[in-house]
């Protein structure tokens, strides 16, 4: 993998990197709208979603707010829901199952995965 550009650091110390550039099964990452959606109605600030996303730092963290903000969307990793299983009040949304079957479709990823096993000779 080519060395992804770096955006900074964040209050925590990490690097912050732009993931945005690296294709998702060869397609533009920011042609797919995969990324967690805060419901602030019942968000209380725990922080786990936010230290938890700590390679792909989605989250930025809002002082005044006390509360994470999502400020880097196509960072993060196409159908990953980790903070949001370990939110604990399911305060992140995110895009449903349908969505992403969609994208699979019209991305011909099923062909691109058979290609893949065909290349290694496991199909
Ligand atoms: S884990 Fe959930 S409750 Fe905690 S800061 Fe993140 S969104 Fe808010
Ligand atoms: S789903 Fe995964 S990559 Fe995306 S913001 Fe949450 S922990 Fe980070």
């Amino acid at each position: 993998m080519k060395d992804l550009p770096v955006i900074g650091k964040d209050p925590l110390g990490r690097t912050i990197k732009d993931f945005t550039v690296m294709p998702w099964w060869g397609v533009d990452r920011k042609s797919i709208e995969w990324y967690p959606k805060i419901n602030y109605d019942v968000c209380t600030g725990c922080g786990i979603c936010y230290i938890t996303c700590g390679n792909r730092v989605v989250f930025d963290w809002d002082k005044e707010m006390k509360k994470p903000v999502v400020a880097r969307p196509y960072n993060c990793v196409v159908s990953c829901t980790t903070c949001g299983n370990l939110c604990p009040h399911d305060a992140l949304i995110f895009p449903d199952r349908e969505y992403m079957h969609e994208v699979i479709i019209k991305e011909k990823i099923l062909k691109k995965a058979a290609n893949k096993l065909k290349e290694h000779d496991l199909i």
